[in-house]
């Protein structure tokens, strides 16, 4: 059993705000295999096809016969733990900020050994383990040993904590709560633990369902945040941009067209003004603040999640103007992902498929809940992932996309979805 972490102590304002180390980020292209898939939530290592071999650390070729046929394959982590040893001094600057830190080797049964980082519920050596991968403060894949068997608080252990960003005790700031998935992100949130959570609203004039309810609950503050509007997102930016430690984008203007079924340019631009615009007016006005705090305590600034979809991969050309905005936004989200990296800030981006709301209203089923996609949300706060596709239509679309990217867009071409 772990330990409940204790509710942090409120800052110092005086003291000054540390500065993050990273852990050391040095890998070569072969080894960032082992970082893809730790984005996604996967422990995957090099499966020879030819003699069947697993092997780590990654290579170029087989280590048993030397073929080149290598593929990357899900493992189930389990293994034995070994040998341990405790890190009580290190030179490297990290570590040395967060001492000790317990280090295990362990015997995988798919046959290789593996340096872990060990949870604080792990037994002594040599017991059983369940080793899986995560991603770290520099963005790269780490192994981690997890006790045999779940048991309660076990997100709350201080390793786990760098390698995640679990929005419990952590203040967050939810763009958009006038949305059925914004609100569903909130009451999830909730339950996770957040210490406070901003909800933004646009237009504060016109009544929302839901809103009032959302507002009536303890630790949720509501503010005016107008995506499409510079000077709202500034200001706000200016009120709570210092204390801010989670933003989940989940504002989004979504129509349902293509290029011919309707004149002129209004609607796309308006799509654009949020889906484009707006994340890009936030990130300019919270990315500063959020990476000045990387370092501060126990909740630092940790996360930045957009809520993009699955048509950001191909375009769904019955929704062609909303599909454009996110593969802008998408792309735009890279660019955020490499400038949040050097401080250790993690940018998730989530791509659902159609999410049942309103401008779904005619899509045949399946279709996500918006509560199912704040739970995803939340989920990958926890597990610290990196790319999520909530629900059985993203997972199918990303299935075609990866198997082939033109046979898809021909698909989506015929009508298909
Ligand atoms: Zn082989």
């Amino acid at each position: 059993m772990s330990i409940p972490m204790p509710r942090p102590a409120r800052k110092n304002p005086i003291l000054r705000t540390p500065q993050i180390n990273l852990p050391p980020s040095a890998r070569g292209r072969v080894a960032l295999g082992l970082t893809a898939a730790a984005a996604e939530g996967r422990f995957e290592l090099q499966a020879c096809e030819d003699c069947g071999a697993v092997q780590y650390p990654p290579r170029e070729a087989c280590l048993r016969c030397v073929s080149a046929r290598l593929r990357w394959r899900q493992q189930t982590g389990s293994g034995q733990l070994l040998a341990e040893t405790t890190l009580d001094h290190s030179n490297d600057l990290y570590f040395r900020e967060r001492l000790p830190w317990r280090l295990g080797m362990v015997q995988l049964d798919e046959g290789p050994s593996v340096m872990v980082h060990l949870h604080s519920a792990v037994g002594a050596a040599p017991t059983r383990v369940r080793v899986g991968a995560r991603i770290d403060r520099a963005g790269q894949a780490v192994l981690i040993g997890f006790p045999e068997k779940a048991s309660e608080h076990m997100e709350d252990d201080k390793m786990l904590r760098e390698m995640t960003s679990n929005p419990r005790f952590r203040k967050v700031l939810v763009t958009d709560g006038k949305t059925p998935v914004g609100q569903a992100v909130v009451h999830a949130l909730r339950k996770a633990g957040a210490d406070l959570v901003w909800v933004g609203h646009a237009e504060p004039w016109k009544k929302a369902p839901g809103l009032a309810e959302l507002t009536a609950l303890p630790s949720i503050s509501l503010v005016p945040l107008d995506l499409s509007d510079e000077r709202s997102v500034m200001e706000l930016a200016g009120q709570i941009g210092g204390k801010v430690d989670i933003v989940i984008n989940t504002a989004e203007l979504h129509r349902g067209f293509g290029i011919a079924a309707r004149r002129g340019t209004d609607v796309a631009k308006a799509e654009m003004e949020i889906n484009y615009f707006g994340l890009l007016r936030l990130a300019q006005a919270f990315g500063p603040a959020l990476r000045g705090r990387s370092a501060d305590g126990a909740t630092h600034a940790c996360a930045w999640v957009n809520v993009l979809s699955i048509y950001a991969l191909a375009n769904y050309p019955a929704q062609g103007t909303f599909s454009a905005s996110k593969a802008a936004a998408l792309s735009l989200s890279q660019c955020l992902r490499a400038e949040m990296r050097p401080a250790g800030v993690r940018v998730v981006n989530v791509f659902p498929g159609p999410v049942d709301d309103e401008w779904n209203q005619n899509m045949p089923p399946p279709k996500l809940s918006p509560a199912a996609l704040a739970s995803a949300i939340v989920k990958a706060l926890q597990d610290g992932v990196e790319d999520v596709y909530p629900g059985d239509i993203a997972q199918e679309w990303l299935a075609r996309w990866r198997d082939n990217p033109k046979v898809l867009e021909r698909e989506l071409a015929a009508g298909g979805s």
